[in-house]
């Protein structure tokens, strides 16, 4: 069996899709992620190929000119995008952020926006929570934002804002109530949508970050930036929900990807096995080299059942907390594994960058701390779905 057949979802589910995606990735080869990588700059040929294909536009609903996709067709699109050894990393927020949009903005508000981010003409690439203080604790930012006649003025920092340079729109929570003021920690929160493009740029800067990965990640400090009313997305204080109610998709969608990274590690852990003669023989002969693959495909295989079971659930209208973030965490750690197996089947030659072993394992650690650390999903089941006392 060559490589390439390896299946991971051997029911051949969206075939025709995950082939259109494929044929696009084909035209970014792992040459051109690792030029980006080298040079930590955007892939703005393949966003925008992405998004005149209608793949970046697949969650919006067709009546405003997107793809109307299911949960599921997105998640095998970001999917795909990893397996071909990109990184849907650098554009994925515009499908995981525009439930908040979809679901919760006014009619007027998607009119304005939607229809152009299915164009093109927009990006909405850029999604502001954490803070540098608060950390995993949402509740607990520190951003506000006060309303002053027909606007908010917003005040405060973020952290870790991925592609604030390469968007136009950024997705922003802040604080409308003080803590003190509320009965739940999870009121009081607004959801905004921040036209960067208008922004007055003595009250909004952008400092760039430098991490381990090409992820455009930035700082963002906010002196009394003011964001007309009318880019408040939904009722006032219920931000938190709103957020939290697109994040089972978005748990999905980066399971998919940490399934589409493993897809890719294993295939060039077997092809490389499978090549490379060491005493007179392929390495991959060894039991001590086949079994860890054999084990994070197994591995890998089973994460990606919760992840279709998370996405039947999802797109069905079911509950799904508990699967979506089983999903991500399962299918991040299976990557990360085979992420691990890969770089050690390639023994030294896996720390040649011309491999792409060496990018991909560190893109795909990302996935077991952002966007939710797998930690945080360990609280979750023990409180929500096994009923243990909270943790934290
Ligand atoms: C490259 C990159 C891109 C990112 N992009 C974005 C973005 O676009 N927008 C955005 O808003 N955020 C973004 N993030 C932030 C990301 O979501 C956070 O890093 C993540 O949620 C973890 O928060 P933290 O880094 O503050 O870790 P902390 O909350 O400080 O946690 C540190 C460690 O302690 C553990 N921990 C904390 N509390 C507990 C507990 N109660 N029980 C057990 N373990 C605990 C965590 O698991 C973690 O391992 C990005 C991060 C990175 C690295």
């Amino acid at each position: 069996m060559s490589p390439s057949q390896i299946e991971i979802d051997t029911s051949r589910r969206f075939a025709e899709l995950r082939r259109g995606v494929r044929g696009l990735c084909a035209r970014f080869p792992g040459e051109y992620w690792r030029r980006l990588d080298g040079e930590r700059e955007y892939p703005t040929e393949f966003v925008e190929a992405m998004t005149d294909a209608g793949f970046l536009g697949a969650l919006i609903p067709e009546k405003y000119g997107g793809g109307g996709a299911s949960v599921a067709e997105a998640s095998v699109i970001l999917e795909e995008v990893n397996r071909s050894g990109g990184n849907a990393g650098v554009c994925h927020a515009q499908m995981y952020v525009m439930g908040a949009l979809v679901r919760h903005g006014s009619a007027d508000q998607k009119e304005r926006w939607l229809p152009a981010l299915a164009e093109g003409k927009l990006r909405l690439q850029a999604f502001g929570v954490t803070e540098p203080t608060a950390g995993s604790d949402t509740t607990r930012i520190q951003t506000r934002a006060e309303r002053d006649g027909d606007a908010y003025v917003i005040t405060g920092q973020k952290i870790w804002t991925s592609r604030a340079e390469y968007s136009d729109l950024m997705l922003l929570l802040a604080r409308t109530t003080p803590l003190e003021a509320v009965k739940r920690r999870t009121d009081g929160l607004s959801l905004f949508l921040v036209d960067l493009r208008e922004a007055d740029e003595r009250a909004l800067t952008i400092r760039p970050l430098e991490t381990m990965i090409n992820h455009h990640t930035t700082e963002i400090f906010f002196d009394g930036l003011r964001v007309p009313a009318e880019n408040r997305i939904g009722e006032e204080g219920m931000g938190f929900r709103y957020i939290l109610d697109g994040m089972n998709a978005e748990r999905i969608l980066i399971a998919a990807e940490s399934i589409g990274d493993g897809g890719w590690f294993i295939e060039r852990s077997v092809a490389y096995a499978n090549e490379r003669v060491v005493f007179d023989r392929p390495i991959g002969q060894n039991q001590g080299v086949q079994f860890p693959i054999a084990q994070a495909y197994a591995n890998l295989r089973a994460a990606d059942l919760m992840r279709w079971q998370a996405a039947e659930l999802f797109d069905s209208g079911s509950p799904c907390g508990a699967e979506a973030n089983m999903a991500k965490m399962l299918a991040a750690d299976a990557a990360w594994e085979a992420a691990n197996v890969c770089l050690q089947t390639h023994g030294g030659f896996g720390f040649a960058r011309e491999h792409d072993v060496e990018r991909k394992f560190r893109e795909a650690k990302l996935y077991q701390i952002a966007p939710v650390s797998n930690n945080l999903v360990l609280s979750y089941l023990a409180q929500h779905v096994l009923g243990l006392p909270r943790s934290y």
